[in-house]
């Protein structure tokens, strides 16, 4: 018996953070890697802006009053560490609009004229209550446009050409029943007047709502429509609409954003009251959402975003009308993983994670014969192929059982095959055992074109 204390209490990731492991990772990187595809046919480049900002830009750009700002934002005061420092508030971003818009000003992007048209992939951080598919670190991948007015960044082309490349991306990833909700919450002179509107419609019964609706009654009367409060539902949706007190010029951009939607053939729902949890927005709002019971539990939002015509001079720039979107990646994972109908944690190399078998299983027979495989190995992978070694005191059988695993091909190398250059291969998928000469192996080994893929 081990005299050895336990260790007590080992060490865990933060509640609300995990480790993503492969082979999850796979999926993740190839989601990730078709995000880039698609971005990039339709002329977008990649930002990456630091993890923390100046608490500031947040309170600024995503609002005092939304739950982000005032409940869930990781602050901390950052001491000075010369005099010629100062200490200042940091947060770790909880979303990335508010970063890249700083970018784009602090860089004069808009003094190049044209649309800029940026996408980043990236964690975010939010102190929420973590349960399936919400959690304190998570990912998003996220689009921004935006420029001078001279640009076209208003354009209503601008807004349906995003909501038709987010419907083309989530079809490629293979994403199924996604519905589009689309809003429109004006301009900030719309939201003026409907606020007075709204303002007098809360009146009589602000009492009656939660304690968090009747705060936000008084500072941010909007948000009242963010409340997932099952006991005020029927309040919030006795109240009027901002669709109906649009000018003439929301309108038509909202109609015209619908009719380019209506001419890509891409489908959609106006939901009168999907106003979005972030004050910038204005004009175009909208979530893609899944159904429920596609793994996403409680949480139904797979991404949302809209258009933040005045972001840009809130935080101190020059007018820069823009349209963004933020995909939540862990969601997507969930879905596809649910519509798939299988747990990652089954098999380790399953093909619909696109995690594909190695080309080859090195198993030396004898540890004498260890060497050797590694620089057979060394050889091979110097091809390209994807190869991995056993260890030469495995009986045949564990080999064996190793391989079929995790390659396509074994290859056994002993004494015999080493003194005549050659290696004895295996190919799992069709039985067949051959001896090859070291020199063509390579070639052997590699997956048939029609293979690639697949
Ligand atoms: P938002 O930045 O709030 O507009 O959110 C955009 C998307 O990010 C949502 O639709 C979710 O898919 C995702 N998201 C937001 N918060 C979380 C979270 N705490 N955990 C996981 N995903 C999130």
């Amino acid at each position: 018996m081990s005299t050895q204390p336990k260790p007590s209490n080992p060490l865990k990731a933060v509640r609300g953070t995990r480790d993503l492991l492969p082979p999850e990772t796979a999926l993740w990187n190839r989601i990730e890697q078709t995000a880039r595809e698609v971005f990039a046919r339709y002329g977008f480049g990649e930002i990456r802006t630091p993890i923390f900002e100046a608490t500031e830009l947040f309170a600024r750009g995503v609002g005092e009053e939304t739950d982000i700002v005032s409940k869930e934002m990781y602050t901390w005061e950052d001491r000075a560490r010369a005099q010629s420092e100062k200490a200042q508030s940091l947060t770790l971003r909880p979303e990335n609009t508010a970063g890249v818009v700083r970018a784009y000003i602090e860089h004069k992007l808009g003094e190049r004229g044209d649309l800029q048209k940026l996408y980043y992939i990236g964690p975010q951080f939010r102190r929420e209550r973590p349960q399936r598919g919400r959690y304190r670190q998570f990912w998003q991948i996220g689009v921004e446009v935006l420029g001078p007015v001279s640009s076209g960044s208003e354009s209503p082309v601008r807004d349906a050409e995003v909501l038709e490349m987010l419907a083309t991306l989530l079809n490629e990833l293979g994403v199924k029943n996604w519905r589009l909700e689309l809003n429109s919450v004006g301009s900030a002179e719309d939201r003026k007047r409907y606020l007075d509107i709204l303002r007098k419609a809360l009146a009589p019964i602000k009492h009656q709502m939660s304690e968090d609706n009747q705060r936000r009654a008084e500072t941010n009367p909007l948000r009242i429509f963010d409340s997932k409060d099952p006991n005020d539902q029927a309040l919030v949706y006795a109240l009027p609409v901002i669709g109906d007190y649009l000018d003439e010029s929301s309108r038509n951009h909202f109609a015209q954003v619908q009719a380019a939607l209506v001419a890509c053939g891409v489908p959609f729902t106006v939901n009168p009251r999907l106003v979005r949890g972030l004050d910038y927005y204005t004009r175009t709002t909208f979530e893609f959402t899944v159904p429920d019971g596609s793994g996403l539990g409680t949480q139904n939002a797979l991404l949302g975003g809209g258009r933040y015509d005045g972001l840009s001079e809130m935080l101190g720039g020059p007018k820069a009308p823009g349209i963004g979107f933020a995909i939540g990646e862990d969601r997507l994972i969930l879905v596809l993983q649910e519509q798939d109908g299988r747990k990652a944690v089954d098999a380790p190399h399953p093909e619909w994670m696109w995690a594909k078998k190695l080309d080859a299983y090195i198993a030396p027979i004898g540890a004498e014969c260890n060497a050797a495989a590694l620089a057979l190995a060394r050889e091979l992978r110097r091809t390209g192929l994807s190869v991995e070694v056993g260890d030469g005191t495995f009986r045949l059988k564990k080999s064996f059982d190793a391989a079929d695993k995790v390659a396509r091909n074994i290859v056994i190398l002993g004494d015999d095959e080493v003194a005549s250059g050659t290696a004895t291969v295996k190919t799992f998928a069709t039985g067949e055992q051959t001896k090859v000469a070291r020199g063509e192996l390579g070639k052997f080994l590699s997956p048939a074109p029609q293979a690639e893929g697949s």
